[in-house]
């Protein structure tokens, strides 16, 4: 499929307010071939969370990834273009330190409560403000006055007061996806404060849970005292930051009408059938170590070691998306994962069943569907995890007399999902406890939990996600005059 190219004079046509995106991870991988540009969607929550919400309300994404010459800006997605791509490329050395350094080996570890496998280092504290200010500066070029900035995520937390000092006076939301991490935690990075002022620049820091919220004030009044105010909320430099948790959903519609469909519905019989056992359990993840698959497996060959009437009739299915591999943490994981899987199915394969189905790639999101589906009970047992969209997609595309969810008390997502089987995902015994609890639910409280968790994601979908945390940004707006930069365009 070929690409428009948007025409800067087009842009300029654009009079009403805007939103201007802006992640690190960009929805779509685009890729010329022969004079034509493929994309390729990227899997991610986030990614799953806010392009509809940039479909709806039109405007500009703005993420690392490198633009085809034939095309800047692209129009996107490919079936029905609503906005615009602009990508922002990165040479070997910002991706060293900003994207595996100081992001995924400091931030990402921090704020999952492994301080063991934190690093800290200067030069990756260094690559970070150079690549935050390489896409402050990539935004303050498009922004105009009475657009929204929505800035996304632990890896650009200096944007927003980058975007300040570079005279943007545009409202700026922040998200922070992941878990906050405790002041005892957060303390320990060497850059805190400046950290905590860059991401101070917001006018709105969302999060998917109260206990993230209640970690960042507790870290802004501890750690920046003397700068801030708590009077009249939480105020900097006479500029209000309102910091709040907006949980995200999932689009509940259309997953519903995705497991109405035949071909969806036959596709996950396909999967039962081939399978073969009476049972199945699924868990799907990124590979991660924050997301607990080693503890889950372990815990899998526990219950089958225990309870030989489930040999030859429980499968496991275990989807790991491939992620972050130029580290060797997550190689190591890789490993020591599939080791795992290789052992379990070699002590308890028989001639036509295996205990563990493994696949070590990513499924569109359709094809995922029909995993959902074919499976009794889903196993999310994130170590910590800032919300877990599995769970939740998990959960709304099961008919009333089937599925049952057993869920780390660690996910975000768990603090709404109170009606799941809920364990502790770093007691094997907990797991597999958990797992047996939801197998052997009788079907009127199994009905009775997952109904309610149903009736919970579809009044809080992604969509009012989205408008819950544009509402609060736009809502705060003081009057035309003070609203805008302060640079012409
Ligand atoms: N996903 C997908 N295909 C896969 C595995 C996952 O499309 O093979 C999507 C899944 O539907 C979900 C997202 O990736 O929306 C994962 O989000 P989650 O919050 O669970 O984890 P994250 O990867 O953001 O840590």
């Amino acid at each position: 499929m070929a690409y428009n190219r948007t025409k800067p004079k087009a842009r300029q046509k654009i009079r009403r307010p805007r939103l201007i995106v802006v992640s690190n991870r960009s929805p779509y991988h685009l890729e010329s071939l022969d004079g034509e540009i493929r994309m390729i969607r990227n899997v991610s929550g986030m990614v799953t969370g806010l392009e509809p919400v940039l479909a709806s309300t039109q405007g500009m994404w703005v993420a690392w990834g490198n633009a085809p010459a034939e095309c800047d800006i692209c129009r996107i997605p490919p079936d029905n273009p609503t906005f615009d791509l602009k990508l922002i490329p990165l040479d070997q050395e910002e991706i060293r330190h900003f994207y595996l350094g100081f992001s995924n080996s400091t931030l990402w570890p921090l704020a999952h409560n492994f301080l063991g496998r934190t690093i800290f280092q200067e030069a990756d504290w260094e690559g970070y403000f150079k690549v935050n200010r390489k896409f402050a500066e990539a935004v303050a070029v498009e922004a105009r006055p009475s657009d929204l900035i929505w800035v996304n995520d632990y890896h650009l937390a200096l944007v927003p007061q980058m975007l300040r000092n570079l005279r943007v006076t545009s409202r700026i939301g922040f998200f922070w996806h992941i878990p906050f991490p405790p002041l005892d935690l957060f303390r320990t990075l060497p850059w805190r404060r400046d950290f905590l002022k860059g991401l101070l620049g917001s006018d709105l820091v969302g999060f998917h849970c109260n206990s993230y919220v209640k970690n960042l004030l507790h870290a802004v009044e501890n750690l920046l005292a003397r700068d801030v105010s708590f009077s009249k909320g939480l105020v900097r430099n006479k500029h209000s930051v309102r910091v709040s948790a907006f949980p995200m959903g999932i689009d509940y519609y259309r997953i519903q009408k995705l497991t109405q469909e035949e071909q969806t519905i036959n596709a996950a019989k396909r999967i039962r059938s081939e399978i073969g056992s009476k049972r199945i359990i699924l868990g799907v993840d990124r590979l991660d170590y924050s997301k607990g698959i080693p503890e889950r497996l372990e815990a899998i060959e526990k219950l089958l070691e225990e309870n030989p009437r489930f040999i030859g009739k429980l499968s496991f299915v275990q989807i790991s998306v491939p992620s972050r591999i130029q580290l060797p943490e997550y190689r190591r994981m890789q490993h020591e994962v599939e080791n795992a899987v290789g052992r379990i199915n070699g002590k308890f394969s028989k001639a036509a069943w295996t205990p563990i189905r493994y696949y070590f790639r990513s499924f569109p999101f359709e094809e995922l569907v029909t995993y959902y589906l074919a499976a009794d009970v889903c196993l999310v047992t994130p170590l910590r995890d800032g919300m877990n969209l599995i769970a939740k997609e998990y959960a709304a595309t099961q008919s009333p007399d089937k599925g049952m969810l057993v869920l780390s008390e660690f996910a975000g997502a768990a603090e709404e999902m109170k009606e799941a089987v809920i364990v502790n995902p770093h007691s094997i015994p907990s797991i597999k406890n958990g797992l047996l609890e939801a197998i052997n639910m009788s079907k009127v409280e199994r009905m009775i939990r997952m109904e309610a968790m149903r009736n919970r994601l579809k009044r809080r979908t992604v969509g009012k996600w989205g408008e819950a945390f544009l509402e609060r940004l736009r809502g705060d707006l003081p009057n035309k005059k003070t609203v805008g930069t302060k640079r012409r365009r």
